[in-house]
Parts: C-alpha cells; structure tokens; sequence
C-alpha cells in the first residue's frame, strides 16, 4: 500500500462511544489517520482509494483478559498437553493464539498469567524474532495465597515475604501485576463467596509497590468482600468480580477503576458442560446474574472492558471476544457502547491510550472491517473482510490458517 492513500467506509463506529457514521472518507498517512471527514460525493477522484462502502469499520478489538498458554478446547487431553508442554512445544500453542486473535481482528491483548511464565516469555524471546502485529500485556506469574486458588496461572510468595516484598523482589519484564483474591465461581451452589485470599493491608501494599515499578494491578475477585478490599486498595482492574454486589459496583464508578466482568465465560461453561448437569444449570444462573450487574454498572457509569478470559473451557482465543461483546449488548448496551469496551476502554486496560483504541485524527489506521450495516455488524464481525494495522494489511497466509485450524 502507498505510503499516503484514502479510505471510503460505509460506516465508521470509531470506539470512543459515538453512534455509527454513515460514508466517511479518511485518509491514511505514514499509517496514521491523517484527516477524518463525512463523504459528499463531490471529492475529487483519487488515485489510492480503498473503497470499503460496503463495510462498517471499527478500531481493532483488544482482549483485556487472556491466557495465551491454554486454548478453549473442551477435550481435556489436549487441555492437560498444554499444561504439560515445555517452552519449545509451547511456543507454537501462544502462535496458534495470537493468529487466531489476529484473525478475529483483535490486536492487543492483556494475558492474565501462566504457572511458568511461558506467555511472558513468548513475549520477550519470540516476538523480537518473528514480529507479529499484535500488542502483548504479560503478567507472567499471578500471586496468590498459600493453599489458595490460583496453581494454574501463578505462585505465592515465599513463605518469609510479604506479598509487596515478593513483588518488588521478583518482577522482571511484566507489563503488570495479576493478584488473586478470591476462589472461582461455584458451579454448584449459586453465589457461594470464597474468602479473601490477602488482607486489604496486604493488597494496598502491594498495589503500591507495583505502582513504584510503573506497574498497574489487576485483581481477580469474585464475592463481595475480596472485590472491595481490591477496590480500597486502588486496583488498575478488577477481573469477574461476579456477585460483587451493588455498593461495590457504585464504588467502581467512583473510583474510576475498570471492570472486566468475563461474562462468556459461563455461557460457554453452559455450552460445553453435559445435558441435565447441575453444573450447566449453575453455569446459567451465573450468567444471568452476571448481566444484571453489567446492566447496573452502566446505569452507574462504570468503566467497563472486554475480557474474555479465553484458555477456560470453551473459551477460544479471538472469536470469544465477540461472544462477551454480544452478552454487553444483551445486558442493554448499545452496540456504539460495547465496541467501546473492546477498543478505547481496552487500550485504558492495557495502558496503550493513544496507541490504538479508537479511530479519530492522529490515532494509528489500526481497524477491522466488516462487510455489514451496523444493525448486520454483530453477526458478520466473526469473519472480517479486512484488518489493517497501523496502516498495513494484515492477511492470514495459507499455513498460517492450517496452524490454527490444528486447535
Ligand atoms: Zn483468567
């Protein structure tokens, strides 16, 4: 593509919450938007013109919740493969994920740990000898308590340190802290809390020595008691934060703090748990009241992000993305609004403001193009016509589809 050439969009949801415009001629430039205007019709012909009149063009999606080290596949052989593998097998299940994020059109994604690193570690080895066009935010190892819930994604601190004092002794390289606070949801007595798994003493401490390190907290807390304390600690995130309650719902809204509320999750518990089980009941009854509260956070104002939590079961890494923006939408979000929280309030998520997020002057050309009208967006945007990052074509090659179809 030229260094300097215009595009035509039939319609433009540009993430920052604006209802969709229709025809709108931009121009890309050194693969920044150089200048944004409503088509008339009456421009001159020019030379380089994508004409994508056809489709509507939304800013590159981001994940604010993955775990790039384990797919969504329900057979759990291969779930206890991946947890299995070493590096060198590893590398090529995080390339498989990052294609098929890239493929949905998402190009930024936050990973919320592995017990090894090994995300981290894809990050810093990998991606600097094969590029890809995707943003990676690697928490490497989560912290949780001794004994606690957590095994699969981090470790706790050894036995004589504080939870701050293993922070600031042990990160090296991560984009931001992950801290557990809670269990998981029960799939079996609805709303059943957990206990906290650290103090709010504890958790402030830590969130203020990550903070020293330039690094941002982002909290998984189910219950209301372990979502509180995270939040009068001045979290970055609060991950789940199913059956969280009002008040603390409220506190997130004044606080500023982001959540991420993983809905997908339970749908796709509910569809890969068997028939009649009380656990696929579960699963359902936690959904619903998990979109009651996302109805709720939006009548408080509450800055909420797309996550998917892709790794758990049925939870495929770059189409999940989709799924929990339609949950937003089904919880009463506008569809301008839900694009938001997968595109500007992601990029506030992962701390990449500016970056990519939304599609306005100055902003990197870094969209995905559907070949709908807005009211057809959802159900198209599984299979995008194109996906442009800041400015270049990004295109699935043959091998790199036959690498993702293995999964
Ligand atoms: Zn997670």
């Amino acid at each position: 593509m030229a260094n300097s050439f215009f595009v035509l969009a039939g319609w433009l949801i540009d993430g920052t919450g604006k209802p969709p415009v229709q025809k709108v001629l931009f121009e890309v430039k050194d693969g920044n938007i150089a200048s944004l205007d409503k088509y008339t019709g009456t421009e001159p012909d020019m030379a380089h013109l994508l004409d994508l009149s056809d489709c509507t063009l939304i800013p590159g999606l981001i994940d604010s919740h993955v775990h790039l080290f384990m797919s969504g596949t329900s057979n759990q052989a291969v779930r206890q493969n991946q947890l299995d593998s070493p590096f060198g097998k590893m590398k090529e299940i995080i390339s498989r994920h990052l294609y098929q994020q890239l493929s949905h059109g998402v190009v930024a994604v936050r990973d919320g740990g592995d017990y090894a690193g090994h995300a981290l570690r894809y990050k810093l080895q990998c991606l600097s000898l094969k590029p890809l066009p995707i943003l990676i935010k690697s928490a490497g190892l989560a912290w949780h308590a001794p004994g606690r819930y957590g095994r699969l994604i981090g470790r706790p601190p050894l036995q004589w340190l504080s939870l701050a004092q293993a922070i600031s002794q042990c990160e090296k390289n991560n984009d931001h802290v992950k801290i557990v606070n809670s269990g998981l949801n029960s799939l079996t007595e609805f709303g059943k809390v957990t206990r906290p798994q650290f103090s709010r003493e504890e958790l402030s401490a830590a969130v203020k020595t990550a903070k020293r390190f330039g690094l941002k907290t982002m909290v998984h807390a189910n219950g209301v008691l372990p979502v509180k304390q995270a939040i009068e600690a001045g979290c970055h995130t609060i991950e789940h934060g199913f059956f969280m309650g009002k008040d603390n719902l409220k506190r997130l809204a004044e606080a500023g703090i982001i959540w991420v509320p993983t809905a997908f999750t339970m749908q796709a518990y509910y569809q890969s748990l068997g028939k009649g089980s009380v656990e696929k009941d579960m699963a359902l009854r936690n959904l619903e009241h998990q979109l009651e509260q996302i109805s709720l956070a939006m009548s408080y104002g509450v800055c909420i992000a797309v996550g998917s939590d892709c790794g758990s079961l049925g939870v495929h890494h770059g189409s999940s993305v989709k799924e929990e923006l339609g949950l937003l939408i089904r919880a009463g979000m506008p569809l301008e609004e839900a694009i938001k929280c997968a595109t500007l309030n992601g990029a506030r998520a992962l701390g990449l403001q500016g970056q990519t997020g939304s599609l306005t002057i100055g902003m990197p050309a870094t969209f995905v193009a559907v070949k709908a009208d807005p009211p057809g967006l959802y159900e198209a945007m599984g299979s995008p016509e194109k996906i442009f990052i800041r400015g270049e074509q990004w295109k699935k090659d043959h091998d790199d589809r036959q690498l993702y179809d293995l999964l």
